[in-house]
Parts: structure tokens; sequence; C-alpha cells
């Protein structure tokens, strides 16, 4: 599996607040092994109050397999910032927040991007493209041809994932600040895909 990794600067109006993308290259199929839908389904309904709620959440969402079947090659994309730049925000929580709508907002628009014919993306969490998703109205998908899936809505263990692909732990805020905080996303493929062409795009938002 190919990695690669760079660092990148997000001029934000508060601070200049660098992270880090590591991207592996691998086939769709080598995924499939981290899939657990049952259980992370489960997770999801006892607790996110988007199941049910969004087209782009379980039990909607298709599983990883479904999805991924059509294409033959993942960009698995690690964003990750160190969470002692926001020292100029006062709460904890807040601080996490902060880096992970700097985070997902940035991975988000980069390979929403670089959708194509053959090329598509996973996003960095449920769907945003409406402000109030229309499944909690009983009414379609609005754009059905853009919509987006995570990989946790999608049934995948994203900690081992990350953990076997990359060796880095993923962390989470419980009583204390972690490190730093991660988000992942990726873009999949029929053909090869230039994995550089996701850190030249992300470098040139900011
Ligand atoms: S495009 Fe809008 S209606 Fe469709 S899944 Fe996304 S948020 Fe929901």
């Amino acid at each position: 599996m190919n990695i690669l990794q760079e660092s990148i600067q997000a001029a934000t109006p508060q601070a200049k607040i660098e992270y880090q993308i590591f991207i592996a290259d691998a086939g769709t199929e080598e995924i499939f092994k981290y899939e657990d839908r049952e259980r992370f389904n489960a997770l999801c309904r006892n607790r996110c109050d988007n199941f049910g709620r969004k087209w782009s959440c379980p039990p909607y969402a298709p599983a990883y397999h479904e999805f991924a079947g059509e294409y033959n090659r993942i960009y698995i994309c690690l964003t990750l910032a160190k969470t002692d730049q926001f020292n100029y925000i006062k709460h904890d929580y807040l601080k996490i927040k902060a880096a992970n709508t700097i985070l997902k907002s940035r991975i988000d628009k980069t390979l929403r991007k670089l959708i194509e014919k053959d090329v598509y993306y996973i996003s960095g969490g449920s769907c945003r493209l409406c402000k109030s998703c229309k499944c909690k109205f009983q009414e379609s998908c609005i754009h059905p041809e853009l919509m987006t899936y995570s990989f946790e809505a999608m049934g995948i263990n994203v900690d081992d994932m990350i953990r076997d692909i990359f060796g880095i732990p993923l962390l989470w805020y419980k009583e204390s600040l972690p490190k730093y905080t991660c988000v992942v996303a990726g873009l999949v493929s029929k053909d090869k895909f230039e994995a550089e062409t996701i850190i030249e795009t992300l470098k040139s938002l900011n």
C-alpha cells in the first residue's frame, strides 16, 4: 500500500493552523475486512440522533462493499491537527470542534472538487449539502447524484482501519483534551488516480 504524507497550513481568521494529511492507496476490496455493518448500525441506532433522520446515515446508507464495489481503487485520506494550536479557545470541547470543522470542511471541499465520471468520494461525516436533510421531512433526497456517505455510515470500523494502515490511533475527547484530532474521508475511482492531486487541491484552498 503506498502512503503519501504532507503538512499543510490552514489560514483561519483566528490563527494559522498546521495539519497533516496522509493518503493510502489501496484496492477497494482490501477494505472489506473492516466492514461490520450490523455492529455499527446498532451503535448509530443507540447513540446518534441522525439515525433514520438523514439519507446518508444508517439504516439508509449502503454497506461499504455495495458502495465501493463498482470502483477499483480507494485513496483513504487521514487529516490530523494537533490540539495545542487552539489555545485561543477557552473550552477543550470547543477546541476539538474547531479543529474538526477546519479538517472536515477542507477535505470534503477538496474531494468534492475531484468528482468526475468514474471518481467519487467518501465524506468525513454525514452529507451536509442541505441545511436540514430532506429525510427529516420524509421527502426524497434532492441531490441524489451529489450526496455522500461516511466510512462509519457504511459500517467500516474506522479505528481499526486507520491504526492498521497508518499506525495512528484515533483519539477521542473524553474527560481531557486529546493531543490531536482526526477526520477520515476517501476517494474512490475505477482507474488509478494521482493521489498528489488531492494534496495539491487541498493546498489550493488556503
Ligand atoms: S443532498 Fe440533502 S437531502 Fe440529500 S442526503 Fe444530502 S443533505 Fe440529505
